[in-house]
């Protein structure tokens, strides 16, 4: 009887529990598709963004007015202090918010007129920290593109300069990994995630580079495969490391919502502007580094 009565607050809890589960898989996205949303196959990969402005919450712009052309296989680096409003520039492109003013277009086309589906099919995103899920190694990088063969899936995992330290592991591509796997290291995640992006060949990359120092052999085998992802491609890189905003063919300076400076390294750090204090600031450590 006692166990009984155990088991009934159990499942009353359990059936809360449930209740609020249910609630939020029920809960409707707010970006949806428009009756009529287009398809789109073959992307160049402009990106527009016209006088965009965005705002979370009422009468709290983040982005302000927001104009500028980004050509097919560009590289685009943004930097600007905490808050400036990177993370949500960045949000926007894959259309995880719409703009509250002003469009932004996929060659030419309003993204609210494109099928979330074909839009994200063109957009690969690696994050700052690689979410693996529970399963073996082969599945997190088939995550790119499901459909991929064997080959396919090994020269990605090279390209990401991953191979080697996969099939050095017990199971080789079978290993588990997540929380019940093999914890794997930090660059390692990276360049998992960088193979899935491989995979997928997408026109457009969004980066969001680690903040987290790697030891430098990874760092090394990481900025490689990054740069061989990038190639070609349009890019948009939140940077943080030094390397990265050299390589950029342009950077975009963003302070409280607007677009302070653009340009290159080279020609931001002549102006002698905020681009110039920001390096001064947040590179010194990779400056260090280099000198070491
Ligand atoms: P960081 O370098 O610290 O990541 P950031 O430049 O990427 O900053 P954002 O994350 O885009 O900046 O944030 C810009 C502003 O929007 C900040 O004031 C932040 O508090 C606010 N903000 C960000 N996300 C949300 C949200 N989901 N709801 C409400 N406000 C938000």
């Amino acid at each position: 009887l006692a166990s009984l009565v155990g088991l009934y607050t159990s499942l009353q809890e359990a059936i809360g529990a449930s209740k609020r589960v249910f609630q939020i898989l029920d809960t409707q996205p707010e970006v949806q598709d428009r009756p009529g949303a287009r398809t789109l196959t073959g992307a160049q990969g402009r990106i527009s963004f016209e006088n965009v402005s965005f705002s979370y919450e009422v009468r709290q712009e983040v982005l302000r007015d927001i104009t500028l052309e980004i050509a097919p296989g560009e590289i685009i680096a943004l930097v600007g202090p905490s808050g400036a409003g990177k993370s949500t520039f960045f949000n926007l492109i894959p259309r995880f918010y719409d703009p509250t003013a002003g469009a932004l277009k996929l060659d030419g086309v309003d993204l609210r007129d494109l099928t979330q589906a074909t839009l994200r099919e063109q957009i690969g995103i690696v994050p700052q920290e690689t979410l693996l899920f529970g399963g073996s190694i082969r599945d997190n990088i088939l995550y790119g593109r499901l459909e991929a063969d064997g080959a396919a899936l090994e020269v990605a995992a090279r390209a990401a300069n991953a191979h080697d330290f996969i099939v050095s592991l017990p199971d080789g591509y079978d290993t588990i990994v997540g929380d019940r796997g093999i914890r794997l290291s930090g660059g390692q995640r990276q360049r998992i995630a960088i193979a899935r992006a491989i995979l997928k060949d997408p026109r457009i990359l969004l980066l969001d580079e680690a903040t987290s120092s790697l030891d430098s052999e990874s760092e090394h085998e990481v900025q490689e495969a990054l740069g061989r992802l990038m190639q070609g491609r349009t890019t948009v890189i939140i940077a943080h490391r030094l390397s990265t905003v050299r390589v950029a063919h342009r950077i975009i300076v963003l302070d409280g919502g607007r677009i302070a400076e653009m340009g290159t390294h080279e020609a931001l750090l002549a102006r002698d502007g905020m681009y110039a204090r920001l390096h001064a600031m947040q590179f010194r450590t990779d400056l260090l580094g280099e000198a070491l």
